[in-house]
């Protein structure tokens, strides 16, 4: 499961990040007025920093939970493997 993060940039090109079905950005602000996030140039983008930070740190411990997931999930399989009457019942 990945956050998805919606872009909400302001008319000067502030350029901020919510996460998907949230009412505000990162940093806390509400996303009042419109969203110009697809009618300005990247160029004319000033990424805020705090929502930067947030939207990166968010997507990192995603990157490390899904890999301690994995892990636990190995380890389940192996702990079943290698479970003495597993190993009975199916000849290993
Ligand atoms: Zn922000």
């Amino acid at each position: 499961m990945t956050t998805r993060f919606s872009e909400w940039t302001k008319k000067l090109g502030q350029q901020h990040f919510s996460m998907d079905g949230s009412s505000e950005t990162l940093c806390g602000q509400a996303m009042l007025g419109n969203n110009y996030a697809r009618y300005l140039y990247e160029e004319d983008k000033t990424p805020c920093p705090d929502c930067a930070q947030k939207k990166e740190f968010i997507e990192g411990s995603e990157i490390i939970m899904e890999s301690m997931l994995e892990n636990e999930r190995q380890e389940s399989i192996d702990t079943v493997l290698n479970d003495p009457l597993v190993k009975t019942l199916t000849g290993f």
